[in-house]
């Protein structure tokens, strides 16, 4: 029943034909809906944008200062065109939203991309009451399944600490917007200084003004980066930054790759690092079907990543499953954002009721008529 879906495909992106509206579109349109700021789901020039409070300093950031920007918290309801638009917690990355729908008493969730374990740099996952998901797959092959954090961590933190005690550096790629916080709020600082690259300075600095706890950081530049604090130090850079030049400072050094494509012996061994951690800001195969089951949707509708093995999965356990053809993805092989073509790893794979209490209705340039705040219909 095209004509009543809430979400259709368009060349464009995913939009919504009632709102008139797009949700992380590929290509320039009027109102782009974006769920986070990661730059395959947040593309320059369009004329406005809706996106989490917390996804403004990114956005600006990438897509340009003087951007038309409008901003909701989780929970905040907007009345676009008839339609009850509001976002709710991804756990993907900071400010990272899935984008609830409902009109006609059909409720629509799109979910951009997520993970379920909370990792403290931003609110985790809520699963949302729905009709219709859509949904990532990124890691969606039943050999995807992470580590626990502290798991994780204490792996991380006993490589840094053994490289440190026989005085070498420990250089740990990973990707500058999302990850790179994620290990500076998880490893343990006592261990050494932490060194920063240029590129992920400046999205600490954001994570930090949002008011997400990170130890504190050195740049090479800075006084205290001497020779003998590099060689105990963990250095945090972008997988861009492996054979530049910038890597001679510190001299002999170990280094490790920090990605969910680590757990595939291949993508370890290309990238060339001596270690390789597990480490994922997408959901791996255990959670995304409990994700999809807590919605409680009927219908599931895949947007990228591993998305005939979830169809399948999806249609064998009873749900209408299909998959929208989208240019989500470039940034989830978990590599750097100015890498360019996707690495080999990524083609070693086959290819509660949220808002009831939240209320405030947000005024800006996003929606044409603002709707008057009232508590959504409650969700199927
Ligand atoms: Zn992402
Ligand atoms: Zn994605």
């Amino acid at each position: 029943m095209p004509s009543t879906d809430l979400i259709v495909h368009r060349p464009e992106g995913l939009y919504c034909p009632p709102g008139d509206f797009y949700i992380d579109p590929w290509r320039p349109v009027e109102r782009a809906v974006i769920t986070h700021a990661h730059s395959d789901h947040a593309r320059m020039g369009s004329a406005h944008y809706l996106a989490h409070q917390d996804s403004e300093g990114t956005l600006r950031n990438r897509l340009g200062a003087d951007i038309d920007l409008q901003t909701l918290a989780y929970g905040d309801t907007i009345d676009h065109h008839g339609v009850r638009v509001s976002l709710h917690p991804a756990g993907h990355v900071l400010g990272s939203a899935q984008v609830r729908i409902e009109h006609g008493g059909q409720v629509w969730v799109a979910s951009g991309d997520y993970k379920l374990e909370n990792d403290g740099t931003c609110p985790p996952f809520e699963p949302v009451r729905c009709h219709t998901f859509i949904t990532e797959s990124t890691f969606g092959l039943p050999i995807y399944r992470w580590p626990s954090q502290p798991v994780l961590f204490a792996d991380i933190n006993a490589w840094w600490a053994a490289n440190a005690a026989v005085g070498k550096a420990s250089i740990l790629y990973a990707y500058a917007f999302g990850k790179a916080q994620r290990l500076l709020h998880g490893v343990d600082p006592n261990i050494g200084p932490i060194v920063v690259h240029g590129a992920v300075d400046p999205l600490n600095a954001v994570y930090r003004a949002a008011g997400v706890a990170l130890p504190p950081t050195l740049r090479v530049t800075d006084p205290g980066a001497t020779k003998a604090a590099l060689r105990q130090s963990l250095v945090l850079a972008p997988p861009s930054a492996a054979g530049t030049p910038w890597l001679k400072r510190f001299g002999d050094h170990s280094d490790a790759f920090a990605s969910g494509w680590m757990l595939v012996r291949g993508a370890r061994r290309r990238r060339g690092v001596d270690r390789g951690f597990v480490m994922s800001d997408h959901a791996d195969w255990p959670s995304l079907q409990k994700a999809i089951g807590a919605t409680g949707a009927e219908r599931v509708i895949v947007t990228h990543g591993s998305t005939e093995v979830m169809v399948r999965w999806l249609c064998e356990q009873g749900l209408d499953a299909q998959v929208f053809v989208t240019e989500y993805g470039a940034d989830d092989n978990e590599d750097d954002s100015n890498a360019g073509a996707p690495s080999s790893a990524a083609s070693s794979t086959p290819s509660s009721e949220p808002g009831t209490e939240a209320s405030a209705t947000s005024t800006g340039s996003f929606t044409a008529e603002q709707g008057n705040a009232e508590p959504p219909e409650p969700a199927p």
